[in-house]
């Protein structure tokens, strides 16, 4: 099958990537309607619908996994599915996860093990190293069912383990739970405790609450990540435009402590500004590049628009399916090779320029960030 080959390819600069926002994968056997409930964002294919195989994900999977399941390119999807069946789970994650060329994992350990990878398990499938990074609402969870009596003690303790422990950074699900206008400074111990009297330890979802555990992670010099924009439909989308983050950013950018902005989709360039204007700020396309498959370049062109090339990052927020970690990196690699090619080719940058963007996106800027 012809492929129509960037003018420009970056791939061998994009190799040992750092996926600095990434989850474990099921390594067990899937039907299809477990098969297609973690292909996106939605809980399966709608029975007024058809199936997710026909996305522009759908087609990605078909075209780029099947290979590597020793399958034409875009085999019909039952093909794909039988084969994968055939080979088993644990054998088409190896498969999978070995092509990806990431070398560094940074897992959000917030959603329960169950049957996912622990961190060692996923890093080993992929041949490399693997760091912890905090879910803050689910350490303030476990704190109160617990039924802690000094909430913001033992959790300011936690977090100092965990860190002691090899954590890397902390992550706010704000934007699922209360959405994304967070208090410009730190709530006061008066105000957290009067909040935390009418939160579900099961579910902390109060702006007070979520404020506090950003700003403690960020005093504590822990780079916060916070979800953006795409997600399930346990969040509301409007709620999850960055720029209501613009308080917040403008309370915490002194402390100089990165805060980093993750998916963004369709946000991308309103979180690409933020990235401009405050120091701290960084950002990630994440699931936004696998869920559009062939048309992420377009994603990435608006991306880099605006944001400084020192502050954008790699990652894949695969989960559940190894197929989004081995997509994740492919499509970063063809988009990141496509859009800056096209500028070379241009006379507009140098190859050398197009190599150190690649570079400092695909694994510099995460161990600046994160002091890998
Ligand atoms: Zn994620």
């Amino acid at each position: 099958m012809a492929d129509t080959a960037p003018a420009l390819d970056l791939a061998p600069h994009l190799g040992d990537l750092v996926d600095h926002h990434c989850h474990g994968i099921l390594t067990g056997d899937l039907d299809r309607a477990a098969f297609e409930g973690l292909m996106n964002e939605a809980v399966r294919a709608s029975p007024l619908g058809t199936t997710l195989f026909d996305s522009a994900l759908g087609w990605a999977i078909r075209r780029h996994c099947a290979p590597l399941l020793g399958l034409e390119p875009l085999a019909p999807p039952e093909q794909y599915l039988a084969r994968r069946s055939e080979l088993g789970g644990r054998e088409v994650s190896e498969r999978l996860m070995r092509a990806t060329g990431i070398a560094t994992f940074l897992v959000d350990t917030g959603i329960p093990p169950d049957e996912l990878t622990s961190m060692a398990e996923l890093a080993g499938l992929g041949g490399g190293t693997a760091y912890e990074v905090v879910r803050l609402e689910r350490l303030a969870e476990q704190i109160l069912v617990a039924g802690s009596t000094d909430f913001s003690g033992e959790l300011e303790e936690r977090l100092e383990a965990a860190r002691d422990g090899g954590a890397v950074g902390a992550k706010s699900i704000a934007a699922y739970r209360v959405g994304l206008d967070l208090p410009a400074t730190k709530p006061s111990a008066d105000e957290l405790r009067r909040a935390l009297v009418g939160v579900d330890p099961q579910r902390v979802a109060d702006r007070t609450v979520s404020g506090w555990l950003a700003h403690t992670a960020l005093e504590r010099g822990l780079p916060l990540q916070f979800h953006v924009g795409y997600g399930d439909s346990d969040l509301d989308l409007l709620a999850c435009d960055p720029l209501r983050l613009t308080a917040f950013l403008r309370g915490t950018q002194e402390r100089g402590v990165p805060v980093l902005l993750l998916h963004n989709w369709p946000y991308h360039r309103q979180a690409a500004y933020l990235a401009q204007v405050f120091d701290h700020v960084f950002m990630d396309l994440g699931l936004a590049v696998h869920n559009t498959g062939a048309l992420s370049t377009g994603i990435l062109r608006e991306t880099l628009e605006l944001v400084p090339f020192a502050k954008l990052l790699f990652s894949s927020d695969a989960y559940g399916l190894a197929e989004l970690y081995h997509l994740g990196a492919l499509l970063f690699r063809r988009a990141m090779s496509t859009v800056l090619g096209e500028l070379v080719s241009q006379g507009e940058a140098a190859s050398e320029d197009a190599i150190g963007v690649a570079r400092l996106v695909g694994r510099e800027n995460a161990r600046r960030v994160y002091a890998l």
